[in-house]
C-alpha cells in the first residue's frame, strides 16, 4: 500500500518536473522561434521611382531575377482590372485616360490587397507606387505593420525630351491611349513634377533617396541599381 502510494508521488513529482522543463523549452523554443522569424522579417523593399517612361518596368523585370522580390506595377494591376472590365477598372479608366491620378483611397487599397496576398515574400519591388505623399505615409504603415519598411528609393532620371519620345515610341507599340497622345504625355510629366516629386522628398529626409541615371544601355541602368541595392543589403 505504502509503496503504492510512493510510487503514485513518484511518478507526480517526475511529471511535474518534466512538465516544468517542457515549459521552459518551450518558452525558450518560442524566443528563437520569435528572434528568427524576425531576421526573416529583414526584408528589402524597393521602391523605383521616375518620370513615366523612365525604364521602371524594364529594370523592375532584372531586380525580379535576381533578387527574388515582387514585383508590385500599380499600373500593370489597373490595366489588367481595365482588361477585364471590372469596377475597379471602370473607374480607373476615367483617370488614366486623362493622364490623371487614380484616387488615392483606390490606389493605396488596390496596394494593400497586393502585398497582404504575399505574406511570406522575401521583399517587394514597387514601381509607380508611391506616386503621392499620403501613398507614401500608407506604404511606411503598411510595412511597419509587417515590423517592415522602405530599404530606399531608387529615381531613373530621364529628361522630358527623351521621355516624350520613349512614350510615343511605346503608345506606337503597345496601343496604350495614354501612351499615343503627346499632350496627354506632357500632362502626365507635370503631374509627376507637381505630385509625385515630392515622395522623393519625402523618403530623402530619412536618407533613403538615391539617384540614379537612367539614359544609357539597359545593362548599365541596370549595373547602376545594382550598385545602390548592394547598400541596401548591407544595412
Ligand atoms: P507610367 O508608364 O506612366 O509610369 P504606369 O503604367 O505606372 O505609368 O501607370 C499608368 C497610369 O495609371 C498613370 O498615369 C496613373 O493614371 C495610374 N496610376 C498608376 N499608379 C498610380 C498610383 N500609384 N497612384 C495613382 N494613379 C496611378
Amino acid at each position: 500500500m505504502d509503496k503504492n502510494i510512493r510510487g503514485t508521488l513518484s511518478f507526480y513529482r517526475f511529471l511535474k518536473s518534466d512538465l516544468l522543463i517542457f515549459a521552459v523549452a518551450y518558452q525558450a523554443a518560442r524566443s528563437i522561434g520569435k528572434f528568427a522569424f524576425n531576421i526573416n522579417l529583414k526584408m528589402i523593399n524597393i521602391i523605383l521611382f521616375g518620370p513615366p517612361g523612365s525604364g521602371k518596368g524594364t529594370q523592375a523585370a532584372f531586380l525580379i531575377e535576381k533578387y527574388h522580390l515582387i514585383h508590385i506595377s500599380t499600373g500593370d494591376l489597373f490595366r489588367y482590372e481595365m482588361g477585364n472590365d471590372t469596377p475597379l477598372g471602370r473607374e480607373a479608366k476615367s483617370y488614366i485616360a486623362k493622364g490623371e491620378l487614380v484616387p488615392d483611397s483606390v490606389t493605396i487599397g488596390m496596394l494593400r490587397n497586393k502585398v497582404e496576398a504575399h505574406p511570406d515574400a522575401k521583399g517587394f519591388i514597387f514601381d509607380g507606387f508611391p506616386r503621392t505623399i499620403p501613398q507614401a505615409v500608407a506604404l511606411d504603415q503598411l510595412l511597419a505593420e509587417k515590423n517592415a519598411a522602405v530599404s530606399g528609393l531608387i529615381a531613373l532620371e530621364v529628361d522630358d525630351a527623351e521621355i516624350v519620345q520613349r512614350i510615343l515610341l511605346r503608345g506606337q507599340q503597345s496601343g496604350r491611349p495614354d501612351d499615343s497622345n503627346e499632350s496627354i504625355i506632357r500632362f502626365r510629366l507635370e503631374v509627376y513634377k507637381n505630385e509625385t516629386a515630392p515622395v522623393f522628398d519625402y523618403y530623402a529626409q530619412k536618407n533613403k533617396s538615391h539617384n540614379v541615371n537612367g539614359v544609357g544601355s539597359i545593362d548599365e541602368i541596370t549595373a547602376r541599381l545594382s550598385d545602390v541595392i548592394l547598400k541596401f543589403e548591407k544595412e
